[in-house]
């Protein structure tokens, strides 16, 4: 086979996974008000929530940025929490809005210490603070909680990325008084990926509304959707909603209230108590270093030495290598969504097992031990 005609038969060769038929993808109706509604219902449900949910048309990554330009202007005064490249970006859009933004920054292998942060909240007295809840790209989980309180006591409207955490972990907005929470449908709702969800409570509206600067007529604006949508009769539908994603949230989001939330939640812990057991035996080291480990995905650290190479080629799509400057230091076990299960974290296991030479046999029976 000549070099051009290899090529050509790598960009034809489709994934080995089922794909949607032309009927399933094509001539589908839009979006009805009906389904928009269920929607947005069901995110409150998992948001334990009574806020308004804005439904929001593209990836959560766009939804955060929308949410960081709507709250930010010169004047707005932030604490942003960073333990991980998520946290860092959304102070970074916060500051290109012209707020004055103070980063508490963790080093990635670990999470951010609740009192310190506290402490901090209490001296600055910010107006908005913003944190992201687990960390996919690092395995580690924020302790919600104790950093709201604090920004509670200051009045501060508090803003919080859930897309890791929804699904894996509980997330208790109202309990925890968040005012923005963010969710996306691709980790452990085992959705898809282009559209996310934000709610927002009147504390966050009357910031965002006071902000000159918050998107408005634009495809980052929360307050259009809000004043085109949420406050009307619901007879007009803004612009045309992506039915295909919407359809499969929906589906993600009732398939998962169906399991009900706690038992899937149930599933990442046993997955990550299971992950965690099993990379151990093999003789690995976790790459978090605290009790702030996520039941979104667990994290590995690359060993030193000739052990390492084999494991710095591995990519399966449950088990990938870190993301950005992570890369070459840590390697992630998507146990994520579906993934949730034992038969994958043994697969997980058995994958690192191979890369590392080393008989599967106990590790594999560690984490069968360590499954709740
Ligand atoms: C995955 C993730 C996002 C971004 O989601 P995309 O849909 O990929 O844009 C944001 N924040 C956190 C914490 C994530 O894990």
């Amino acid at each position: 086979m000549s070099q051009d005609n290899a090529a050509a038969s790598t960009r034809t060769t489709l994934p080995a996974y089922p794909l949607l038929s032309a009927a399933q993808l094509l001539d589908q109706p839009p979006l009805t008000a009906v389904e928009l509604d269920r929607i947005a219902e069901l995110c409150a449900v998992v948001f334990e929530t009574t806020n308004d949910v804005i439904l929001f048309q593209a990836e959560a990554i766009l939804a955060l940025e929308a949410v960081a330009r709507s709250v930010a202007s010169a004047g707005t005064v932030a604490v942003n929490i960073v333990t991980g490249p998520y946290g860092g970006g959304f102070g970074e859009w916060m500051r290109e809005a012209g707020a004055d933004v103070t980063d508490i920054v963790s080093d990635f292998d670990d999470v951010a210490d609740p009192q310190a942060v506290a402490s901090t909240i209490r001296e600055i007295k910010p107006s908005v603070v913003a944190l992201v809840h687990a960390e996919a790209a690092t395995g580690g989980t924020n302790d919600v909680s104790t950093i709201f309180a604090a920004a509670k006591e200051v009045g501060a409207v508090t803003i919080l990325d859930s897309v890791a955490a929804i699904g894996a972990e509980p997330v208790h907005a109202a309990e925890w008084g968040a005012d923005i929470v963010v969710l996306g449908g691709q980790k452990a709702l085992a959705g898809p990926a282009g559209v996310s969800a934000v709610a927002v409570s009147d504390h966050a509206w009357a910031l965002i509304d006071a902000n000159e600067n918050a998107p408005r007529s634009s495809s980052l604006s929360l307050i259009d959707w809000r004043d085109h949508w949420l406050r009307t009769d619901r007879s007009i539908i803004p612009g045309l909603p992506s039915w295909l994603e919407g359809r499969a949230l929906l589906a993600a989001l009732e398939r998962v209230v169906a399991e009900g939330v706690g038992a899937v939640n149930r599933r990442h812990v046993a997955a990550a108590a299971a992950t965690r057991a099993g990379v151990r035996a093999l003789g690995l080291e976790l790459w978090q270093k605290g009790a702030g480990v996520a039941p979104i995905a667990t994290t590995i650290r690359v060993p030193q030495g000739d052990a390492a190479a084999a494991l710095l080629t591995l990519d399966t799509g449950l088990v990938t290598q870190g993301n950005g400057s992570l890369r070459g230091q840590l390697l992630r076990v998507n146990h994520y969504g579906r993934a949730a299960s034992l038969p994958s974290v043994i697969e997980a296991v058995q994958t690192l097992a191979d890369a590392l030479g080393v008989d599967a046999l106990a590790a594999v029976a560690a984490a069968r031990a360590a499954w709740l």
